[in-house]
């Protein structure tokens, strides 16, 4: 469903992707684990055309999107929960669901119809004029994967869902993304959390300054003792 052959980014002299290539197929979960700084949110970006690339290309359904205006990608079906969530927080949870709606395209797809989000988080349906911004973290991620859902994408990016939450949150937002992926939704989950992540994943690439180290079966690389290292920036 998705290849990025080769991907390089720089900013400016900085070069923050050296050559990255991975793949992933329909329905899988994949992680994209790394410390700080490995590059894990320039590849997002660049994934989303949010960071124009400076050489290799990335494929999506079978056509070359490299160059694709980042407008235009949600209407190909892929769709972001960003890192920090980006709520509006004085918005109420339907709002901020609504507006994952707003491409023509999404709302071709979803109908404007967002019983398949209360579904799957029926405490969103509950709360649905409750502000987000009230919402606990754990909640406020749920509206935020709801919100990238709304419009059924076929790929979902999750950037650093459990940055900056408390540790009975992250095991939270876990489980609600283990909702998500057995829906048969695409997940490429880019986190620094491996051990959560890893253990919800079909598959994962280890990213360190830049560029894959590693690559394997959750399971592998979980056994994995490279993995720790490189983890922990030692390749
Ligand atoms: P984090 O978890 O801290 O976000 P990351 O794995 O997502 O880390 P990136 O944010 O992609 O890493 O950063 C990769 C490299 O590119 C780092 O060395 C970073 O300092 C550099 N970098 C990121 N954004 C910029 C920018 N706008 N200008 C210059 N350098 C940047």
């Amino acid at each position: 469903m998705l290849r990025v052959n080769n991907l390089e980014v720089k900013y400016g002299e900085a070069q923050a992707l050296r050559g990255v290539t991975l793949a992933i197929d329909r329905g899988q979960t994949v992680s994209l684990i790394g410390s700080n700084g490995a590059g894990k949110s320039t590849l997002v970006k660049a994934l989303m055309g949010m960071q124009p690339v400076t050489s290799g290309s990335v494929e999506f359904e079978g056509n070359d999107i490299t160059a694709t205006q980042p407008t235009e990608r949600p209407e190909l079906g892929i769709a972001l929960v960003p890192e920090g969530r980006r709520l509006f927080k004085d918005l109420t949870v339907q709002d901020n669901l609504l507006l994952g709606a707003h491409h023509p395209a999404a709302r071709k797809r979803s109908g404007g119809d967002i019983s398949f989000v209360f579904d799957l988080f029926p405490v969103l349906g509950a709360r649905r004029r409750q502000l987000a911004g009230t919402m606990s973290g754990g909640e406020q991620q749920m509206v935020a994967l709801g919100r990238a859902l709304i419009s059924r994408p076929s790929l979902l990016i999750l950037d650093e869902p459990s940055l900056g939450l408390a540790p009975i949150v992250v095991d939270e937002v876990f489980e609600t993304i283990k909702r998500v992926t057995a829906e048969g939704v695409t997940v490429l989950l880019a986190e620094q959390n491996m051990q959560q992540a890893l253990s919800l994943s079909d598959y994962g690439y280890v990213l360190a300054e830049g560029t894959v180290v590693l690559e394997g079966t959750g399971g592998e690389l979980l056994a994995s003792e490279e993995v720790r290292r490189a983890y922990l920036g030692g390749v």
